[in-house]
């Protein structure tokens, strides 16, 4: 039975209650090999020995200590797909995708290893220079360069055309003004992939990414922001007080921030459909356990008609997301993800997220309202799934274009 996680290491139960193919629950997947199932076995011991522990007093602190993503780097849990040359293990997306799925099994929420590995890395290594691979990669690989991606503002989020902040250069550097919001990985980061504006007249065609480290004069960390779910994680707001930074720093041609952006913008999406897919997963999981065992009226909740079908319903639902986005994770290792295939997994998976831990805690009756269960936690942890990464509304409006093109 999923029972109240009153001591850390009792977290483990969850893992128990994993979906497997004894219990025939999912498709079989067909995307790992051995080598991807022997990475995932020891992910999941590390979440377990030298994260699981800790969740509870990152949470009280609102943020990660330093200490877990040298060791999580020392593991080879961060920037998986980055190349020999740049210090990385050089494997491919599969890697990255099994610390997605580890992280969310386990209900880890703190950690941003994702938007390190997964939403800065990327941009650097697709778009950096020789000089700045070569000098964020290696550190980024170790954990001893922690990086955030900053593109939302206080005044601008789903249209990020509309960002003020802003790099004028002046000779061969550019001083930077402006703020961000809701950064994760705001307290903790070396490096800033910042989006901002060179040319401030120029809309979308004035946007640019500029690398800022955390060290420069004029650079402010605001409030650890607090949150109503997430709450291991750090989420900040950024300031940039004339922040000046060689040209050098600049990731791409200037104004060319907005394609660079879009490009990797569906890996991020992927991301989150591939996490959001685990919680549905493991939300039926802990509730077959739980259901089993807790009696009403003389048999077991999971007795009732009414439960076997509702949890029918969302692992189909389960099931069918897994294989959207497994379908997505193939398209992307062919280099074949496209805008509108990552926001319908986005969107599906995200909705599917959102049901299932709702619907599942139902079942709990008043012990899914208590935080020692893991339904409870994923619940709080789940609503931000629809809004970051890009709104609900913004995937069905990249679906919708599409729909309506060359008609
Ligand atoms: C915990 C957390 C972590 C985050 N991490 C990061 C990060 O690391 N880096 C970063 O840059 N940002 C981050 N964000 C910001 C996040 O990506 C934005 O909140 C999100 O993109 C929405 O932007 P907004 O908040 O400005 O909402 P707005 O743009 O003001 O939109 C509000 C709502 O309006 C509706 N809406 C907006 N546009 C449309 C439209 N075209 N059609 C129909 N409806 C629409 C949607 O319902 C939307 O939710 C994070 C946010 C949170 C809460």
């Amino acid at each position: 039975m999923v029972g109240p996680l009153d001591a850390p290491e009792s977290l483990a139960i969850i893992n128990d209650a994993d979906y497997t193919e004894e219990n025939n629950l999912v498709i079989g997947r067909t995307l790992f090999s051995e080598e991807h199932e022997v990475f995932r076995d020891s992910v999941r011991r590390f979440v377990e020995r030298e994260l699981v522990p800790h969740h509870e007093a990152w949470e009280a602190a609102s943020k990660v200590d330093r200490s877990a993503w040298l060791k999580a780097g020392e593991a080879g849990l961060l920037c998986c797909d980055t190349a020999e040359e740049y210090g990385g293990p050089g494997g491919d997306f599969l890697y990255n995708t099994v610390v997605i799925e580890e992280l969310a099994r386990a209900g880890i929420t703190g950690p941003g290893f994702v938007v390190h590995s997964d939403m800065v890395a990327p941009y650097i290594a697709s778009f950096g220079t020789e000089e700045q691979k070569k000098t964020w990669l290696p550190r980024m690989v170790t954990g001893e360069v922690i990086g955030a991606l900053a593109m939302t503002e206080p005044g601008a989020g789903s249209d990020l055309k509309a960002i003020r902040t802003s790099a004028k250069r002046d000779g061969d550097e550019y001083v930077i003004s402006g703020q961000k919001v809701y950064i994760s990985n705001g307290q903790n980061c070396d490096l800033i992939m910042l989006a901002c504006k060179t040319d401030p007249a120029a809309g979308a065609k004035g946007v640019s990414l500029v690398l800022v480290e955390a060290d420069r004069p004029g650079f402010r960390r605001g409030r650890n922001l607090k949150k109503i779910g997430l709450k291991a994680q750090d989420t900040s707001e950024l300031f940039f007080d004339e922040v000046r930074v060689p040209v050098t720093n600049r990731l791409g041609e200037e104004g060319r921030g907005f394609p660079m952006l879009m490009t990797k913008l569906a890996r991020e999406r992927l991301t989150q459909a591939i996490r959001s897919v685990v919680v549905a997963e493991q939300a039926v999981s802990w509730t077959v356990e739980y259901t089993k065992e807790r009696k009403a009226f003389g048999q077991t909740i999971g007795d009732f008609q009414n439960t076997r079908f509702k949890l029918a319903e969302i692992a189909t639902q389960a099931t069918a997301g897994r294989a959207l986005v497994d379908r997505c994770i193939a398209l992307f290792l062919e280099d074949k993800l496209d805008a509108v295939d990552a926001a319908m997994a986005k969107l599906y998976a995200t909705d599917l997220h959102c049901k299932a831990v709702d619907e599942c805690l139902q079942f709990f009756g008043g012990y899914g309202y208590m935080l020692e269960y893991p339904i409870a936690r994923a619940y709080i942890d789940a609503r931000i799934v629809r809004i970051a990464g890009g709104a609900a509304e913004i995937m069905k409006q990249i679906i919708g274009q599409r729909l309506f093109e060359n008609r």
